[in-house]
C-alpha cells in the first residue's frame, strides 16, 4: 500500500468525468453513447487507484484482472504495457470495459468509494471499466498490438460449437497452444450475442472485428450457418477427425409471454427485433434480411438489458413514442441503472406495475395495440422481490405498431439431440465437472450461459478459459496424433 500520504493525495483526486454524447443528437445515430478518455484524462483517473495490495476488485473480477498492476502502468505512461496486464487474463478486454457491469463486479468493491476523506466528501469508485476499454483500444488504434506469433502445430483438432464469449475465448487459448480450431455457428458470422444482439450504441462492431481478425492470424476457422443437432451432431464432429469438443451454445432462446395474440405480425422476440434493427442484411439469415419498419408506438415488455437494448434500439429506428412495460417497480429492476438513465434520456416512457393481458391485431392480422393490467406488490416470492399481484378493473390498453419481447432467455433443448450421452438437467443446461469443464461424454466439454443460464459475457469468457485449460490437458493425456496439420 502506498504510504499514507500518498494516499490522502490519491484520494484528494475527483473522478474524472467522461464525455458522452448529448442524447438529442445519439438517438439519431447508432455510434456508442461514451466518448471515452484522452490520455491525459485516463493517467489522472488511474492516479486515483490507491494501489491496495488487498486488491478486492481484481477478486470480485471473473477473469481477476491486475487492475492496480495495469493502472499503475497507465499512471506511468506505459499505456500499451498496461493493455498487455488485462490481456494477460482476459481475450476480451475492450468489450468487457465497455459491457461488464462494473458497479456490482470491480468497481462495486473499490475501496476509493468507501474512503473517508479529511473533508468528508464522498467520491465514486474508480472508473476502472472504461478505463480497461480505454487502454486497450487505445493499444489497438495505435499499433501496440504483439506480432502473432503461429505455434508448431500439436497435431490436435477441436471443435467449437457456438462462437460467443466461451467459444471465443477457448479458440484463442487453444489456438495458442498449437491445436487447429475450427468454430461452428448456427448465425452466419461469429461473434454469438456480442454481433447478435448487443446493439452498436453499447459496443461497436469493429471491436469484435479487430478480435476475430485476430483468431483469423492464429489460423482458427469459422464455419456459419451450422446448427449443430440439426445439420451436424458431435458424434459426426468426432468422426470427421476431432479429437475434442466444446460446446458453447449459450442461451439464445427467448421467452414466451403465452398470452393471446403473440403470433401477431409485428411481433418480435427481443433478438429479432435486435439483430434487424442493428446489423446489415448480409450478416443476418435470409428470412430476417427485411428491413424493421417499427412504426410510431413501440412497445416493450420485460424490464432487463435486453429491454433496454430494444427500448434504445427502436428510438434509434424512429419510433416517437416508445414504452417499455415492466411488471414490478424499477426497484426490482435487475438490470443496469446507467442503461435505464441512457433510455431515459432517450425518451423513453417506463410503465413499472404492469403485465400484458393479450396483443390487439388488426384485420390484417397485425398488432395495433397491448390490453394490460395495473399490478401491485405482494409478498416476496422465492427470487426475494416482491410478487405483483393484478389490481382487479385495472385494464387499460397501449397503442403498439410493433413489440418487442425481451423477458429473458433460456437454454435451447436442441443441444440434447446434438451431443448425445451429454448430460443436461431440467432447464436444459449443460452439466459439467466444474473443475475439468468436461461434459458426462468423454472429450466433450462445456462453458459459458449453456452451462450458467444467461449471464454476461465476462463470466462466458471466464468459462472458456478454464474449458480451454481443461482442453488442452485432456489432450495431452491422448496418444500423440498421427497426423499433424
Ligand atoms: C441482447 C443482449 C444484451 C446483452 N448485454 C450484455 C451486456 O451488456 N453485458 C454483459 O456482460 N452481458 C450481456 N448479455 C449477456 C451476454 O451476451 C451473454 O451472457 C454471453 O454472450 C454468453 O456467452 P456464450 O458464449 O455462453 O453464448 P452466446 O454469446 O449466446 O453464444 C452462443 C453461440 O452459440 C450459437 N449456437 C447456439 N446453439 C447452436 C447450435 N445448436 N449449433 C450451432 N451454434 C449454436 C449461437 O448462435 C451463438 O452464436 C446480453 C445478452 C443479450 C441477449
Amino acid at each position: 500500500m502506498a504510504k499514507d500520504v500518498e494516499v490522502q493525495r490519491r484520494l484528494a483526486i475527483s473522478r474524472v468525468p467522461i464525455n458522452k454524447q448529448d442524447p438529442e443528437l445519439r438517438k439519431k445515430n447508432w455510434d456508442e453513447v461514451f466518448l471515452g478518455f484522452d490520455l491525459d484524462a485516463a493517467k489522472t483517473e488511474a492516479m486515483r487507484c490507491i494501489q491496495c495490495p488487498t486488491a478486492p476488485c481484481q477478486q470480485a473480477c471473473p477473469v481477476h484482472n491486475d487492475i492496480p498492476g495495469a493502472f499503475k502502468l497507465l499512471e506511468d505512461g506505459d499505456v500499451f504495457a498496461a493493455a498487455e496486464k488485462f490481456r494477460e487474463t482476459s481475450n476480451l478486454p475492450e468489450l468487457c470495459g465497455r459491457l461488464c457491469p462494473q458497479e456490482r463486479l470491480c468497481e462495486g468493491e473499490c475501496v476509493v468509494a468507501f474512503a473517508i476523506r479529511p473533508d468528508s466528501h464522498q467520491e465514486p469508485p474508480v472508473t476502472i471499466g472504461k478505463l480497461e476499454a480505454f487502454v486497450t483500444d487505445y493499444q489497438r488504434r495505435n499499433g501496440g498490438m504483439p506480432i502473432v506469433v503461429v505455434p508448431e502445430p500439436s497435431g490436435f483438432n477441436v471443435a467449437i460449437v457456438g462462437a460467443g464469449p466461451a467459444g471465443l475465448a477457448v479458440a484463442e487459448e487453444l489456438a495458442k497452444q498449437g491445436h487447429a480450431c475450427t468454430m461452428y455457428d448456427a448465425w452466419p458470422e461469429p461473434g454469438g450475442v456480442l454481433l447478435y444482439g448487443i446493439p452498436n450504441f453499447k459496443l461497436s462492431k469493429d471491436v469484435l472485428q479487430d478480435k476475430l481478425k485476430y483468431l483469423d492470424r492464429l489460423n482458427v476457422k469459422f464455419v456459419g450457418n451450422t446448427w449443430i443437432g440439426k445439420d451436424v451432431t458431435i458424434d459426426d464432429l468426432f468422426a470427421q477427425g476431432f479429437h475434442a469438443v466444446f460446446v458453447g451454445t449459450g442461451a439464445s432462446l427467448g421467452g414466451k409471454l403465452s398470452v393471446p395474440g403473440e403470433n401477431l405480425t409485428g411481433i418480435f422476440a427481443a433478438t429479432e427485433f435486435l439483430v434487424r434493427g442493428n446489423l446489415r442484411p448480409d450478416q443476418l439469415p435470409e428470412h430476417m434480411r427485411d428491413g424493421l419498419q417499427v412504426g410510431e408506438d413501440v412497445v416493450v415488455i420485460g424490464g432487463g438489458d435486453t429491454s433496454m437494448d430494444c427500448v434504445r434500439t427502436a428510438v434509434r429506428l424512429g419510433a416517437k413514442r416508445v414504452t417499455c412495460v415492466y411488471r414490478r417497480t424499477e426497484s426490482e429492476m435487475l438490470g443496469r441503472t446507467e442503461e435505464r438513465n441512457h433510455a431515459r434520456e432517450e425518451g423513453v416512457d417506463f410503465q413499472f406495475l404492469t403485465i400484458p393481458l393479450h396483443f390487439i391485431g388488426n384485420d390484417d392480422g397485425h398488432v395495433t395495440g397491448v390490453e394490460c393490467q395495473q399490478m401491485e406488490l405482494g409478498e416476496p416470492d422465492e427470487s426475494g422481490r416482491r410478487r405483483p399481484i393484478p389490481i382487479p378493473h385495472s385494464e387499460f390498453i397501449i397503442p403498439a405498431d410493433s413489440v418487442a419481447i425481451a423477458i429473458g432467455y433460456n437454454a435451447d433443448p436442441i443441444i440434447k439431440d446434438a451431443a448425445p450421452g451429454v448430460q443436461t438437467n431440467r432447464w436444459n443446461l449443460v452439466e459439467v465437472d466444474k473443475s475439468t469443464f468436461m461434459t458426462s461424454r468423454p472429450g466433450v466439454f462445456a462453458g459459458g450461459d449453456n452451462v450458467n443460464g444467461a449471464d454476461l459475457v465476462v463470466t462466458a469468457l471466464a468459462d472458456g478459459r478454464r474449458a480451454a485449460t481443461a482442453i488442452h490437458e485432456y489432450l495431452d493425456s491422448l496418444p500423440p496424433p498421427n497426423l499433424r496439420r
